[in-house]
């Protein structure tokens, strides 16, 4: 039976009853089709205070549980998660726009349900550094307290459990504040996972940017996990050195991929296009330029575009679309934006590139590569953030990787060869948080995660991601 006839659709407003969300305040709409979805409550820095104040208090039992019974209720919510996955994926995908199939609402919600299971299976027991004749030092990893999360619009539900995840099962509370773009979702899943924790350790306030900003400053607040933009990122460094929290930042990306002279464009085209557009090109670390040699430079075109051209996009609800609309008129016109600038460039337009006369209601734009293409246009040294990819054409390895590291940033890149000692070579000198081989942005639990130069500071994921949302405490004997 295919998911069409077995899938029942929930409307806006019995979504909102199924997860208790509000009826009044900020009007939330698809961005597929500007149906109304819901309405974000509209709370400010006095509910921050409310939140971190519950959140304190609820911190100091959890704390003292055993680290195994947190693990056994990390569980318990992705088993909550599990059974409300369709609902979950429902509302995400009409508040996000991202359609239920393929990398996108479905994919996301099963992320979040694997994200803590793997999370509550880490084992971070205490370090014995040294137990000689000079004495016995423990390194023990103790909570930081109350976390401040703050997350953007592109996966919502993913992130808040990458920032929420860690942090519970390390012992700490959570204050979390969602992009005010995807409300909604973050409250849905929050609804669930109330459902099952300890009532106060996950308080969700969700507001706009002020919220954010008295999330960064509050004295009752030890750390800020934030995933966003570089620009935010650097504000919130700055607010919240007035109180010396910790934070980890994860932000905007500019993914390189080099695809060398030997890889075959037919066998690649599938996973350099996943790489590139999975969720309609808005993910942190999706490729968002793509350096290709000479030789094979228009085969791999070619064969994007064939791959491309049989990716259909709509809005989400439709079973068979796999891209969706930009989440936000402010990134369609990013996105709009940087696509002329390449144009005037004179760049080569291979496929899309130009909103159709007949526009659908959403903030839709279509699959669009570019080929023949500075990589000093506007449209390469920026994130686009959307359905676009810029393709480069280059003659020496050397040049192509000076081009990968040329930008301030560093999230994620990739190398594209059947030959793994040629793709561990570029890989070496590539300068990103992770390296990718023949594939691009396959995030997992067990590897950590982050950005270097300004893509961000710290990891998420794994033991290495534990210790982040700890506080190291040596007892020396
Ligand atoms: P954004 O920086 O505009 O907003 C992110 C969050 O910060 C929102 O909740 C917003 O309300 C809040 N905020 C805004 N100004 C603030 C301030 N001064 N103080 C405190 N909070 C503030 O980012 P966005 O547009 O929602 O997300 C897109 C960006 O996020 C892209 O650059 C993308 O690359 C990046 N991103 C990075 C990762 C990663 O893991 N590195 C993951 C997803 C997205």
């Amino acid at each position: 039976m295919s998911a069409e006839q077995s899938t029942e659709y929930l409307s806006p407003r019995a979504l909102r009853q199924h997860f208790d969300l509000p009826e009044c305040g900020r009007e939330i709409c698809d961005p597929a089709t500007q149906e109304i979805v819901g309405w974000a409550p509209q709370p400010d820095a006095k509910d921050v205070d409310q939140a971190v104040s519950v959140a304190r208090n609820a911190q100091k039992k959890w704390a003292e549980r055993a680290g195994s019974e947190r693990c056994d209720i990390l569980m318990q919510i992705a088993d909550a998660i599990e059974q409300q996955a369709e609902s979950l994926a429902q509302l995400l995908s009409r508040e996000q726009g991202k359609p239920l199939n393929g990398p996108n609402a479905r994919f996301e919600v099963q992320a979040c349900i694997d994200w803590l299971r793997a999370t509550a299976s880490f084992k971070l027991e205490p370090e014995t550094l040294f137990d000689d004749d000079s004495g016995k030092a423990v390194m023990y990893y103790r909570p930081v307290g109350v976390v401040g999360a703050i997350g953007p619009w592109n996966w919502p539900m993913m992130i808040s459990i990458w920032q929420i995840a860690p942090s519970l099962r390390m012992g700490n509370a959570v204050v979390l504040k969602p992009s005010e773009y995807t409300p909604l979702s973050v409250l849905a899943l929050a609804h669930v996972i109330n459902s099952v924790l300890p009532e106060g350790l996950l308080q969700v306030v969700a507001g706009e940017r002020e919220v954010g900003e008295a999330i960064s400053t509050h004295s009752g607040i030890d750390k800020i996990m934030f995933t966003g933009s570089t620009q935010t990122g650097k504000a919130i460094i700055k607010a919240a050195a007035s109180t010396l929290k910790l934070t980890t930042m994860e932000l905007g990306g500019n993914d390189p991929g080099i695809v060398l002279d030997d890889a075959n464009p037919t066998a690649i085209a599938a996973d350099l296009f996943w790489g590139a557009f999975i969720n309609t090109g808005q993910t942190c670390a999706c490729l968002k330029r793509l350096y290709v040699h000479d030789s094979i430079y228009e085969d791999v075109c070619e064969e994007l575009k064939r791959f491309a051209q049989t990716i259909p996009m709509g809005p989400g609800l439709n079973e068979s679309n796999l891209l969706g609309p930009l989440q936000n008129a402010q990134q369609l016109n990013i996105v709009k934006r940087l696509v002329e600038a390449a144009k005037d460039s004179g760049a080569r337009v291979l496929m899309g590139g130009e909103l159709p006369q007949d526009n659908q209601a959403g903030y839709f734009y279509p699959t669009t590569l570019v080929a023949d293409i500075d990589n000093n246009n506007p449209l390469v040294t920026e994130e686009q953030f959307g359905p676009v990819l810029p393709i480069i054409r280059y003659h020496t390895l050397d040049q192509a990787i000076e081009w990968a590291n040329s930008l301030p940033v560093g999230l994620g890149s990739s190398v594209w060869t059947p030959d793994p000692e040629r793709a561990q070579a570029v890989a070496q000198q590539l300068e990103a948080g992770t390296t990718w081989i023949n594939k691009h942005g396959q995030v997992d639990p067990r590897m950590p995660f982050g950005g270097i130069k300004q893509s961000g500071q710290g990891v998420e994921f794994g033991i290495e991601g534990l210790k982040q949302v700890a506080l190291q405490h040596v007892i020396h004997h």
